[in-house]
């Protein structure tokens, strides 16, 4: 959403109610003219400013918890748009109908706030050292994670600010802020607490050299406020409020009193952004940050700087299986996994053509790793089946990316078996069909994460020739990875596609007409595929062509007739799903069209 929004001609960014008053003003403030600008108080709102009469009227559209937006006890929308289109036709509550936009002068960007500026930063440097996490698996945290990191980092901000001081009593405020020079205005925040726990915060105000203190109090929607003041998500939206506005305080803030550089909390000289690059999150706790098993499907509990507990979702570098299990060489030196080293526990995970899955504990040198273990029933000795395991072993020793299932090794021993990072949730359809309460924005992020690995095959070379939902297995409900490379390939590079050498008891539902026409495979044909799942996906596990056998689907595919939307499917995923099923291969977006287009959706459904 905040991409569409930036767009518009009339959003104006970032600026105060007396700079929208302003411009409504240079605009002629005829009655209904309006702008629309970012909420300083709540994040991911936004404000409509409108002129009527000789005043000037300002709406807060707030988010909700659906996704939704209004203006504060008014109709919901599905965008901020959709809520000024409405208010063009009906007033239902504003002072006026909205009835000309006042667009940006020529050379008028929207203006960005001084979070925007920090925020790519702080995100970067939260993941690195949060998960320890470089290259390539860091790019892909920060794009499968965005929506979640930037909340996280929004609420935490404040303690890169320099007029954040931490712990400080009141006497130490007033010290600091007595020093010289003693300019009106002079601020800084502390955190209060009573018996060791954190329950709010202190804005310390100079004030004709004397000192202020104002209480921060936190509701149990955990909005910040002064008592009987404006309520902000952020501290920082607070001081930027106050420094605007006296709105009750005694005066406007002007100036932060330094954290003292010496002090146990970060530098506090130099511009902000030196100050960021030598700041240092403080470690989390036990799980990488979490407080409770990453396998959980409910939410899960994270501490904040101060060490607040609140909840939040397991995000995928939460688990054990996000990071490479070859990034220590000392680890896995090779893909032989001794029997000995492996054991087996009861209860399968599940069962293909190859047999059986059993989950397992692989003692490797340092640690214990939980792993999936498939192996191959060997009762009547098929050489032919054993080759095609060690095909499929061959392919996923390849390939090294979060969202897919990583090989640890093959063990000889009394079976072949094939040791793979455990996915224990399951295939994608199976747990959808059994959780229907699963969000529709949930859904979108699993569905991203797979477009992401899919991006991954398609940028190295490798068709999967079998992408289903069944064929997607969770870690959490948040984390989805790509299996099943049994009939995979790994192209030349001179071709980009493969040719099958015969039909096979292939997957029809999922095919796309090349592959039946003409044998051939490429990371289109796998788009196609994608599509369907993706079908599958937003109508929690349904079979696709429900009923029809494969020629009738051949046939309805070659008459040009596609499947119908799952019902509640978001348009814009429909549409996508549509663009999957385009006729001609060459026709067809690739991986790296589809990706970033799921991603957008995805950010704009999360802000
Ligand atoms: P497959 O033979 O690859 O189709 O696997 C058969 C079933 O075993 C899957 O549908 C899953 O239920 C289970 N399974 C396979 N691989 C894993 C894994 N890495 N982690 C957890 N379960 C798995």
């Amino acid at each position: 959403m905040a991409d569409k929004v930036q767009t518009l001609p009339y959003f104006f960014g970032n600026i105060t109610r007396e700079e929208a008053e302003e411009h409504l003003r240079h605009g002629g403030a005829g009655d209904g003219l309006y702008l629309l600008r970012q909420s300083r108080s709540y994040l991911g709102g936004y404000a409509l400013s409108v002129s009527y009469g000789r005043q000037f009227c300002h709406y807060t559209i707030e988010r909700d918890l659906n996704d939704t937006y209004a203006i504060a006890g008014g109709k919901s929308h599905r965008t901020p748009i959709d809520v000024i289109d409405y208010h063009s036709q009906e007033s239902d509550g504003l002072i006026c109908l909205l009835k000309k936009p006042f667009n940006r002068p020529r050379g008028i960007e929207p203006k960005v706030g001084p979070f925007e500026d920090l925020k790519e930063q702080l995100i970067r440097q939260y993941v690195k050292q949060t998960w320890n996490l470089q290259g390539s698996a860091l790019e892909q945290a920060i794009i499968s994670q965005r929506p979640q990191l930037e909340k996280l980092i929004a609420t935490t901000a404040h303690e890169k600010m320099p007029w954040f001081h931490g712990k400080i009593d009141r006497e130490d405020s007033e010290l600091r802020l007595l020093r010289s020079p003693r300019t009106n205005g002079k601020f800084l925040i502390r955190e209060r607490e009573t018996n060791g726990r954190l329950v709010s915060y202190a804005l310390c105000l100079l004030h004709s050299n004397q000192v202020m203190h104002y209480r921060i109090d936190k509701d149990k929607a955990g909005k910040l406020s002064i008592p009987d003041g404006k309520k902000f998500d952020t501290l920082w939206q607070l001081v930027e409020h106050y420094s605007y506005k006296p709105d009750g305080l005694i005066r406007v803030l002007t100036e932060s009193c330094l954290r003292p550089s010496n002090s146990s909390e970060r530098g506090a000289t130099g511009g902000i952004l030196s100050r960021i690059k030598s700041y240092s999150f403080p470690k989390p706790g036990p799980k990488k940050g979490l407080l409770q098993n990453p396998y959980n499907i409910d939410s899960n509990c994270r501490e904040d700087l101060q060490g607040n507990i609140f909840h939040t979702e397991a995000m995928p570098m939460d688990t054990k299986v996000y990071e490479s299990p070859y990034a220590d060489p000392e680890e896995l030196r090779s893909t032989t996994v001794n029997r000995s080293d492996l054991t087996l526990e009861d209860g399968e995970l599940g069962s293909g053509n190859f047999g059986t899955v059993l989950k397992g504990i692989y003692q490797m040198k340092k640690t214990q790793k939980v792993v999936a273990v498939k192996i191959l029933k060997n009762e009547d000795n098929n050489t032919a089946v054993k080759e095609e395991m060690l095909r499929e072993a061959s392919v996923m020793q390849q390939l090294d990316n979060p969202y897919i299932v990583r090989m640890i090794g093959i063990c000889e021993a009394e079976n072949l078996m094939l040791v793979m990072e455990l996915a224990e949730l399951g295939p994608l359809h199976k747990f959808l069909q059994k959780n229907k309460h699963i969000s529709g924005k949930n859904i979108t992020e699993l569905v991203h994460q797979v477009s992401m690995g899919m991006k991954y095959l398609e940028e190295h070379n490798f068709v999967h020739r079998d992408l289903a939902a069944r064929n997607v297995l969770l870690v959490t409900q948040h984390y989805a990875k790509i299996s099943d490379f049994g009939l995979s390939k790994a192209l030349t590079e001179d071709e980009n596609y493969y040719k099958a050498k015969g039909h096979g008891k292939w997957p029809l539902k999922w095919y796309a007409p090349e592959c039946m026409n003409y044998l051939k495979f490429s990371s289109k044909s796998d788009v196609w595929s994608f599509g369907v799942l993706m079908w599958e996906a937003y109508s929690f596990g349904q079979k696709p062509y429900k009923g029809m056998k494969g020629n009738e689907v051949i046939q309805m595919i070659e008459n040009g007739e596609r499947m119908t939307s799952p019902p509640d499917c978001p348009a814009e995923m429909y549409n996508l799903m549509k663009k999957c099923w385009t006729y001609k291969a060459e026709e067809r977006p690739g991986f790296s069209v589809v990706e970033p287009r799921l991603r957008h959706y995805y950010y704009d459904i999360s802000q």
